[in-house]
């Protein structure tokens, strides 16, 4: 009753004065507001000169005269996809899903929540399996939900193997998979890189000391504070390790990036908290890591690897749960076996990845880094000195430093030492040893030495 009167009295109030206000001002004042807050604004901004920046990268090897890339470096799972035979397997595929759609649609295992959702559950349903089977992480029992929740776009990980979308986010991109895609493979990420367990961690240990400091001891408090900040700080280098593994898991299970950015440019309309509260970064911070990021992924070997690992690999079975809140998607018992899981990347294969695209992308002091933190891990791929050494040829070519040539030379050596029959290797090999002296006299020796083997 108190509140009704309150506001009846403020809105005669406010009549009063507006009668009196200058309307254009008003609205100016508003609308300075609407710069900084309005909606279209944000989903906009950044984008584009994030995404301009991306393109440069991604246009950039067939500008770049100084890069030769014989196309024959390769992760260590890549594999060849026979596409009449992956075809063959998608088609047969669908037939078993063809089975589980009917049975969704009609909702007969769905005889309590998920009953109306059968048509959404089906689409949530696809787009994890699909991504699991891509990633070889069908070697545990997924569970996934929809819950309803209007006002709060979310999804989150739950331990190691529940998914959960609030039906917020769903049907905000419920066209476009895509984005979807994205969404699942970044809470399938927290859970596979272990974050839920890591935070809990954490958090047990801020409650110790809080009531620690609850309990009269004043430096807890102190240690309670730098360690809330650290947690933060933690929170958020794992939402962008999570941003770019789920990135990373979406386009192995054949998704596109590109449409994906919906998601993104959402995201930076929603609500921000300043950084010293929050556990998440920033939203334009999150775009510019999805996009510095994607400048170093390998967008034309990892779906090849997803395909490979779909080929070999069964649909797994879905089914409502036993509290028919979610779904259950199957472990995939027939396909196991000792390799068939999903391991994150090593140190070595980061370095290399990255000195490799940098050096694609024309970055080629960053990509000189690179290789020498990969070298220094590993001594045994041929081919990746073979791109060290054009890596240094184009320094030494831009910059003219003989010290990069000396690096070229070094590196196609190592590479020759341990594979002598590779036609890029020879062809590298003879190119930079034809540019000094010093070497051609190396060369004549080996020759010479040759000849007397
Ligand atoms: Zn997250």
């Amino acid at each position: 009753m108190k509140k009704i009167l309150i506001s009846l009295m403020v809105c005669l109030f406010s009549i009063n004065c507006v009668s009196a206000r200058d309307y254009a001002q008003m609205q100016i004042k508003e609308m300075q507001h609407a710069q900084k807050y309005n909606t279209t604004q944000k989903y906009f901004y950044n984008q584009e000169k994030i995404m301009n920046n991306y393109n440069y990268y991604a246009s950039k090897p067939t500008q770049n005269t100084y890069i030769k890339d014989p196309k024959i470096f390769k992760l260590p799972d890549y594999q060849e996809v026979d596409d009449a035979k992956y075809q063959a397997k998608l088609k047969a595929d669908d037939k078993i899903y063809t089975q589980y759609q009917k049975t969704m649609f009609k909702g007969t295992i769905f005889n309590y929540n998920a009953k109306a959702n059968g048509e959404d559950y089906y689409k949530v349903y696809r787009i994890a399996e699909r991504i699991i089977r891509a990633n070889k992480l069908d070697y545990i029992n997924w569970r996934i939900g929809i819950y309803k929740e209007a006002e709060n776009v979310n999804a989150y990980s739950v331990g190691p193997n529940y998914i959960i979308l609030t039906t917020s986010i769903y049907d905000s991109f419920n066209n476009n998979d895509d984005a979807l895609a994205l969404v699942i493979g970044h809470e399938i990420a927290h859970t596979v890189l272990g974050h839920t367990q890591r935070k809990q961690d954490i958090i047990r240990s801020l409650n110790a000391l809080k009531s620690m400091y609850k309990a009269g001891d004043i430096s807890a408090k102190a240690v309670y504070t730098v360690k809330t900040q650290q947690y933060l700080t933690d929170s958020k280098n794992m939402e962008y390790a999570a941003d770019v593994e789920g990135a990373k898991f979406a386009l192995k299970a054949g998704y596109n990036l590109d449409n994906a950015v919906d998601l993104l440019s959402f995201i930076n309309t929603l609500p921000i908290i300043p950084g010293f509260q929050s556990d998440h970064p920033l939203h334009n911070k999150r775009i510019e890591n999805f996009y510095d990021n994607r400048k170093y992924f390998l967008e034309d070997q990892w779906p090849q690897i997803g395909k490979y690992n779909i080929l070999n690999s069964e649909v797994m079975p879905v089914k409502l749960s036993s509290d028919r809140k979610s779904l259950t998607i199957g472990r995939n018992h027939e396909t196991e076996s000792k390799n068939n899981y999903y391991s994150v990347e090593s140190m070595e294969d980061v370095y290399l990845r990255f000195a490799y695209k940098s050096y694609l992308n024309g970055e080629f002091k960053k990509s000189a880094k690179y290789f020498k933190q990969y070298f220094e891990l590993d001594k045994t791929n041929a081919i990746a000195y073979l791109y060290a050494s054009y890596n240094s040829e184009a320094i030494y070519k831009i910059l003219g430093r003989s010290s990069a040539l000396e690096d070229a030379k070094n590196y196609i050596n190592s590479a020759y030492n341990i594979n002598k029959s590779n036609e890029y290797i020879k062809e590298q090999y003879e190119n930079i040893n034809k540019l000094s002296p010093v070497v051609e006299v190396k060369n004549k020796k080996e020759t010479k030495s040759k000849k007397k083997k």
